[in-house]
């Protein structure tokens, strides 16, 4: 019998270590821990499985019976679903979880997230017990790197960091440059606003980004590899280290991998959160114990990067998809999603929406599904009045846009963009204007300042925003931010001023209506 309870950030935050210890406490009352292995029982620490609105979130395997999950767990409510559920085989319906609870997963996919809250991050033979370290084997024994980069290539999977370009010919690039020392870096500096989905990953599984990295370091040649996690996941830099030091000590990383001559050191970095930091030359700055801000390009990073060497940047999401594709072939993988977005995509579900947490959907579900099927909808019989997709970085989609398919080209023709996952869902309560002062606050503050149209251009149109929300707008300011908007848009340097514009971009061009009233109520 094994209780898998949640410890990821929000398990953890919401008394998961307790939980963990009451039953404990309760097996060793009872006598279920011991050498019978019928009455034997196991409490596992696990990673995130999607509904973190319900955390402590705790699962009762049995063998031969369907798996119960409790939900909003508390060491209070243990000794009774020990002794109901566990000893006399009754489900304590009470605590027990609902359809909706059931209903959060059904258009759900979840293959990379698919041991997420099943296997023990911190237990490398939990890992493997589950297939883990399967695909790098494969690898090492049966492919050659230009044939893993064709697999890669055929499968159609692109970076999931928010550029979506193609994953298998990026790594072309890295790998045609010349130089016997190449890096690999995870851009794990997830820092967008309601963005979580990487953090997760990492919390969850982190065996399975070392085994991405893995394939993608032998299949470009790299020998050291980075990876860049931000200082502010504890929880994420404490798993990666304890599995970092583990997988080296079981020969998966240093030299002669598996027996072989492929050799590869990873490292971790921790990076002191700066948002402009996700930018791969930023990030890459950043490691070499520079201030993290862009660089220009050419020269990239594939050919001149950290240290001056070639560099490959992916994230984290991006890594995690590898051992899958390598298990499952590329058909399989390119089976799922649309034809130019294959594979899952996975989401950080959050705002006004019933059921927030992570998800992991096949491309081409619709921003209304997400919403409504996956997210159980609105709360308090309120109206959606829009949906923020790609962070800080994407855009604000009105209703009836809600039925756009999401794929990387169907959101950027609708006006926002995949981003890294982060999806904010909001009410007929909410003042646009408002939404889009809080994301260019945010993008302005993170500005590195290196370049004009980013640093003074977002200052000017937050301030004219906050004008407009104090009640002094002017005639005129809507044109100023579209035209300042565009200035920034076409000559600031890095993404991050590129973007930053975006969600006041859309707001307007789907809210004007809101802008104006704002104005118009000048005081
Ligand atoms: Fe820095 Fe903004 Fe310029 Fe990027 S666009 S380099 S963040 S000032």
């Amino acid at each position: 019998i094994e209780v898998h309870v949640c410890m990821g950030t929000a398990g953890v935050a919401s008394g998961g270590a307790e939980v963990m210890a009451a039953f404990e406490e309760e097996f060793k009352k009872h006598g279920l821990i011991g050498e019978v292995k019928e009455r034997n029982c196991k409490v596992k620490a696990t990673g995130c499985r999607g509904l973190c609105a319900r955390d402590v979130l705790v699962d009762i395997h049995i063998p031969g019976q369907e798996e119960v999950t409790y939900e909003h767990v508390t060491p209070e409510i243990v000794p009774t679903i020990v002794e109901e559920h566990i000893l006399k085989g009754e489900v304590v319906k009470k605590w027990a979880a609902k359809k909706d609870y059931y209903d959060f997963y059904k258009l759900q996919k979840r293959y990379v997230l698919a041991d997420c809250g099943k296997v023990d991050p911190e237990d490398i033979d939990d890992y493997i017990a589950h297939g883990g370290y399967e695909a790098i084997k494969k690898v090492l024994k049966e492919m050659t790197p230009e044939e893993v980069i064709e697999e890669v290539k055929k499968s159609g999977l692109r970076g999931r960091g928010g550029g979506g370009f193609p994953t298998g010919l990026k790594w072309t690039f890295c790998r045609a440059s010349k130089g016997d020392l190449k890096y690999l870096i995870c851009n794990a500096d997830e820092g967008d606003p309601g963005a979580f989905m990487d953090r997760s990953i990492i919390e969850g599984n982190p065996h399975v980004v070392i085994e991405g990295m893995l394939i993608a370091a032998y299949a470009i040649g790299c020998k050291e590899g980075y990876i860049y996690c931000r200082a502010e996941y504890p929880l994420a830099i404490k798993r990666v280290k304890k599995a970092l030091k583990i997988a080296e000590e079981r020969g998966f990383l240093g030299k002669n991998i598996l027996g072989t001559d492929f050799e590869f050191h990873l490292h971790l970095k921790e990076g002191a959160g700066a948002f402009v930091c996700g930018e791969e030359t930023a990030l890459i700055a950043s490691i070499e114990g520079e201030r993290g801000m862009p660089r220009p390009r050419p020269p990239f990073p594939a050919v001149k990067g950290l240290w001056g060497k070639p560099s490959n940047v992916n994230n984290v999401e991006t890594f995690a998809n590898l051992p899958l594709i390598i298990n499952n072939g590329a058909d399989w993988y390119a089976s799922i999603g649309t034809e130019k977005s294959k594979g899952t995509k996975i989401f950080a579900l959050s705002g006004k929406v019933k059921s927030t947490g992570l998800i992991e959907v096949p491309m081409g579900v619709t921003v209304r599904q997400l919403v409504f099927d996956v997210g159980g909808g609105i709360p308090k019989k309120r109206k959606i009045k829009a949906v923020q997709l790609g962070g800080p970085s994407g855009g604000c989609l009105p209703e009836s846009l809600l039925d756009t398919p999401i794929d990387y080209d169907s959101l950027i023709a609708a006006g926002a963009m995949m981003g890294s996952g982060g999806v904010v869902v909001m009410d007929e309560t909410n003042c646009m204007v408002n939404v889009a002062k809080f994301f260019l606050t945010f993008t302005q503050r993170e500005s590195c300042g290196k370049c004009i149209p980013c640093r003074i251009g977002t200052k000017t149109m937050l301030d004219i925003l906050e004008r407009i929300c104090a009640g002094e707008g002017r005639e005129g300011d809507i044109e100023l931010l579209e035209s300042l908007a565009m200035d920034i848009k076409t000559a600031s340097l890095c993404g991050l001023g590129q973007t930053a514009p975006n969600p006041v971009l859309t707001t307007i061009k789907y809210f004007r209506h809101e802008y104006e009233a704002h104005i118009k109520d000048r005081k």
